[in-house]
């Protein structure tokens, strides 16, 4: 049982780490090697607890109490001699690193877990300066520590599988994504497979003189990545990228090793490819980009992931969902390689001087799996043969309560709504709706933040044509109607922000429960839009028009206990219960009587549209289709026999 840990460094990350390990619990000593750095450290984790506080995710006593269960310290041995776990995340140097390591391991307990937060150094070299390389493994947390879902978990070469497992458990009980990366290869999944990104831009830039602005445009607005490659490497900083992927053989061109030289970082040293001096941000809009080929970037990216594949490093599926918790990309680099069709990226990296398609890539294309176009590419796209894969949400479903939980999942972008999470919402509810162990669906987002903060408004720009923004309401709206006609239960577990194309996905659902600190609104009008997925017609059904009014055309945004005052959700619950407890509402409706409940909802939901004649006679009609299943008979039975009925839908 892993309770204390002991971080060593105070910088960026190790306070962000000391102050996520606190919130969740464990005691932790915070090391750095002078004072004023470790009471810098301390002072960070103050101001950003306050955050929690004024934004009341935390009370001011629970704010006191993780301040309390952190112990600043300057003595390494006196830091790491109770700790379970040593999380070490000093510069990223492999000597200085070794050094640590070898000092950890004579004064850390014998059975403690020795971790490094490196972005890309070798797990191995550091467990070797040790007497437990068993024992050394990578954690590669996210800048910032706190909102970023993800943890690489890396295995060196004598970690142990029971190491990787405490890690794990360790990741999980922080509240993050784990995946691990199974092979020590330079950069692991993540840094390796970003950085030939930015490095090929750099080099595009660097040859044609393609603006900075252009490649960037092209890549934010018709790809939808939420920063081009330049912005992205301002973003974590020309030094580490370059001197990181020279490590394996990536060589940035000389104009980016220059900025470098004379301390042009990126957005930390105020400058980089752009410059952030006067607060500016790079000015980059959705025209620049039209002409640029995207491929020209993206296949680098693409081919790195192959060959990780190659390398066995973790299944595509972890790759991509690495690339995505950790880069906030759309979309993983495998998915992206099948969209765009696998003859293209060969075609790209044929045609690039600096690269050579992988073996598995070349093989691919022979075979003919080329990606979605074919059915089969990196995933399998051909319906009904395996399970479904999905990029932007995740299907799950539980046997013992026939419940299956549709998880919103890009919570690195807040769970926002893009085209092709409401295709795979569409194909989810079809799959669902044949599946007969299926009895209710549960809806909610991943990670700790949002149910759904609405539409990505940033793939708009893709779209940025009006007639191309009607297909994306006309698409949503029919999706969202074939949900609120799902013939099970349908349930919106509402754990956090809530807003826009969220709410009205929750609008089309039958129940919407609401941990405490949700937050709900259709705040589209602040943005110049109009709910347009079924939201203000369905909120005036749900509300009457006045409260409808007041949430649209004021935009407002309410608590979870407000929007149970009026009725826009069933129940709040309190946020630490939340999801067992929606889980447990859930599994209740499962046991509902199958086609009872199907048959009532039809005539719930449009007995608003019809006249009320028609209505009755509608319900007189079910009425007698449901008084000749078996269900009833269990039902009736059942209350006879003071038992719950156990229905079987037929
Ligand atoms: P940083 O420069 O902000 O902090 C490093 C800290 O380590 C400094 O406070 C320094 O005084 C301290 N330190 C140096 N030697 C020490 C020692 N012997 N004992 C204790 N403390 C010592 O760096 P950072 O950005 O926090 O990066 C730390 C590690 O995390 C690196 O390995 C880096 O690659 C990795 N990382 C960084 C990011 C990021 O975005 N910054 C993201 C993921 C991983």
């Amino acid at each position: 049982m892993v309770r204390k840990l002991a971080v060593i460094g105070a910088g960026e990350m190790g306070h962000g780490i000391a102050e996520l390990a606190a919130i969740s619990g464990f005691e932790v000593a915070m090391r750095d090697v002078k004072q004023e750095f470790v009471d810098r450290g301390m002072e960070r984790i103050r101001w950003s607890l306050g955050k929690l506080v004024d934004k009341r995710e935390m009370t001011r006593e629970a704010a006191d109490e993780v301040l309390g269960r952190i112990r600043p310290v300057l003595d390494l041995a006196e830091a790491v001699r109770e700790a379970d776990v040593v999380v070490e995340a000093v510069y990223e140097d492999l000597e200085l690193k070794e050094q640590i390591f070898k000092e950890l391991d004579s004064y850390a307990p014998p059975a403690a877990i020795l971790a490094s937060n490196t972005s890309g150094l070798s797990i191995t070299a550091m467990g070797r300066v040790t007497k437990r390389p068993d024992k050394v493994v990578g954690m590669h947390f996210f800048n910032p520590v706190m909102l970023m879902p993800l943890i690489e978990i890396v295995k060196g070469d004598e970690t142990s599988e029971e190491t990787l497992g405490a890690a794990e458990a360790l990741a999980k009980g922080l509240k993050k994504t784990p995946i691990v990366c199974r092979k020590d290869v330079p950069g692991f999944i993540t840094t390796r497979t970003i950085a030939p990104y930015m490095i090929e831009a750099a080099w595009i830039h660097h040859e044609e003189g393609i603006p900075t602005e252009v490649i960037d445009s092209a890549l934010k607005f018709r790809v939808g990545f939420p920063m081009g490659p330049f912005e992205l490497a301002d973003q974590v900083g020309l030094d580490l990228l370059v001197h990181a992927s020279e490590k394996w053989g990536l060589t940035a061109p000389p104009p980016m090793k220059a900025l470098v030289d004379v301390g042009r970082f990126g957005r930390k040293s105020g400058a980089g490819f752009y410059d952030y001096r006067q607060g500016a941000k790079p000015a980059i809009s959705p025209d620049q980009g039209k002409d640029f080929d995207v491929m020209r970037v993206l296949a680098p990216e693409v081919n790195e992931a192959a060959r990780l594949l190659e390398w066995r490093v973790a299944p595509p599926e972890e790759i991509d969902l690495a690339m995505r918790l950790g880069t906030a990309f759309p979309k993983g680099p495998l998915a992206l390689g099948d969209a765009y069709g696998l003859d293209a990226v060969v075609a790209a990296l044929q045609g690039s001087k600096r690269h050579e398609p992988v073996q598995l890539l070349r093989e691919m294309v022979a075979r003919g799996e080329l990606g979605v176009k074919t059915g089969k590419g990196f995933y399998d796209y051909r319906t009904g043969e395996r399970t479904m894969t999905y990029q932007t949400i995740a299907v799950a479903k539980d046997p013992h309560t026939n419940v299956a939980t549709l998880t919103l999942n890009r919570p690195d972008r807040l769970n926002t709504i893009t085209d092709e999470m409401t295709d795979e919402i569409e194909r989810a509810l079809v799959e669902l709706e044949k599946d007969a162990e299926v009895r209710c669906l549960l809806i909610t987002g991943a990670g700790e933040k949002a149910f759904s903060a609405g539409a990505d408004v940033t793939s708009f720009g893709g779209v940025a044509k009006s007639y191309a923004l009607r297909d994306v309401s006309r698409r949503t709206t029919h999706v969202f109607a074939r949900l609120a006609d799902f013939p099970k239960p349908t349930i919106a577990a509402i754990n956090g922000y809530c807003f826009g194309g969220g709410l009205e996905l929750a609008l089309a659902c039958d129940f919407r429960l609401a941990a405490k600190k949700a937050k709900l609104g259709l705040t589209e009008l602040n943005l110049g839009l109009i709910p347009g997925a079924g939201g203000a017609p369905r909120l005036v059904k749900l509300l009457g028009l006045a409260r409808a009014k007041e949430l649209v055309l004021q935009g407002a945004r309410v608590t979870a206990d407000e929007a149970h005052g009026i009725g826009l959700v069933t129940q709040v619950l309190e946020n630490d219960a939340f999801e067992a407890a929606s889980r447990q509402f859930a599994a209740k409706l499962a046991r509902s009587a199958p086609i009872a409940y199907r048959l009532a909802k039809a005539i719930l939901n449009q007995s608003a549209d019809m006249a009320t004649h028609s209505a009755l006679e509608a319900e007189s009609t079910a009425f007698g289709h449901v008084i000749s299943t078996e269900d009833i008979f269990e039902g009736i039975q059942a209350m006879l026999e003071k038992r719950e009925p156990k229905f079987k839908g037929q």
